[in-house]
């Protein structure tokens, strides 16, 4: 199991405290210079992983392996890796400059070769010439630039973020993200991220480790676990997702299984329509429809029982046109290979 590629590996590792299991006999192998989301609900266990990497906390059980070196029970500052922290933790009474070049200033590093450092950092977070200003001077942007130039200064050989873009409004959150994702390929160093936010660990990521209390339901990248989720869980918590089982399932795959189906990959029709061959098709009555702009989100009524969420783009229909589909009788169709069989 262990190679070079390996930044981070998590052999059976647990956290308990007390009754919890934070973390419960986890595995996971995070390869060096990828940028590797943990992704789950509040109380799953991330947070409590990164600080077992970090080593602010220490495993009850297993063993954390960093870059090949057992670092299970070694303090913080003797591992290679370095934090930045949703709250940014910047010191207010120290410049820009003065918070970038501190992790050198620890090390004795001379003032001449601090200076040229900040400089290359202000530049790669795009802060360049804003050395002087004080923190509570900068948008929440522009603190969060800081405090990743401050922990990536040092050059370590893993970052790690706690929803480091959490406190940023949306639009700003965004661009963060895309920001984020293109200083990682620069610069190459392993980011382990932290976020309870599917989406960002979709746009961002190149693995995803999906936690439930304290378990990883899966590891794959975005596509992987949207397209193939392994869990009910990871197919719920990833995107929104349709389940069909029992009776339904029986009726329309032969299995009685649980499989999971996306909404955009079902086509609501008209009951007259005729469907391409190799379809899956069962007919229903529109119980609500939700006008979102961009598209509209209905849900149906299906015979056999049950609910199913169907999403369609607007790309001809107005928000008229799609109100007045509610109670009508449609048919929904979807590819046979659309309908992926799930565990647990
Ligand atoms: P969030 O997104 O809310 O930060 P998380 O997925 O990061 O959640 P953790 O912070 O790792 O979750 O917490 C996992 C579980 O361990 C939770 O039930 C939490 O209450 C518990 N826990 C974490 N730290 C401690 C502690 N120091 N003492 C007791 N219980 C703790």
């Amino acid at each position: 199991m262990v190679s070079e590629h390996s930044a981070v590996i998590f052999s059976k590792v647990s956290r308990y405290f007390g009754d919890v299991k934070a973390v419960d006999s986890v595995d996971m192998n995070i390869r060096s210079g990828e940028f590797f989301t943990m992704l789950g609900p509040s109380g799953s266990g991330k947070t409590t992983c990164l600080r077992l990497i970090a080593g602010f906390d220490r495993p009850t059980f297993g063993k954390i392996i960093l870059y090949g070196q057992d670092v299970s029970n070694l303090p913080p500052y003797e591992r290679d890796v370095n934090t930045v922290f949703q709250d940014y933790a910047l010191f207010p009474h120290m410049t820009v400059g003065e918070n970038i070049a501190y992790g050198l200033m620890i090390k004795k590093v001379s003032k001449q070769e601090r200076e040229r450092r900040v400089n290359e950092m202000l530049d790669l977070v795009q802060l360049s010439g804003m050395a002087s200003r004080k923190p509570n001077q900068l948008s929440g942007g522009q603190r969060q630039r800081v405090a990743l130039a401050r922990a990536l200064i040092n050059n370590p050989k893993v970052l790690l973020l706690d929803e480091p873009l959490g406190a940023l409004d949306l639009k700003l959150r965004q661009q963060m993200q895309v920001e984020l994702k293109a200083l990682q390929k620069r610069v190459g160093i392993t980011f382990i991220f932290v976020t309870h936010d599917q989406e960002e660990a979709l746009t961002m990521s190149d693995r995803i480790a999906v936690f439930n209390q304290g378990k990883i339901e899966q590891i794959g990248t975005p596509a992987e676990i949207y397209e193939h989720p392994a869990t009910s869980f990871a197919a719920g918590f990833v995107g929104v997702s349709n389940f069909v089982h029992g009776e339904l399932a029986k009726r329309l795959t032969g299995s009685e299984a649980t499989f999971s189906i996306r909404p955009e990959k079902i086509h609501l029709a008209n009951p007259n329509e005729k469907e391409a061959t190799g379809m899956i098709v069962i007919e229903g009555r529109v119980r609500d429809v939700i006008y979102l702009g961009l598209y509209t989100r209905y849900l149906i009524e299906v015979e056999g029982g049950g609910d199913l969420v169907v999403v369609e783009q607007n790309l001809k229909t107005t928000s008229m046109d799609v109100l007045t589909q509610k109670g009508q009788r449609v048919r929904l169709s979807w590819k046979k290979e659309h309908m992926r069989q799930i565990s647990g």
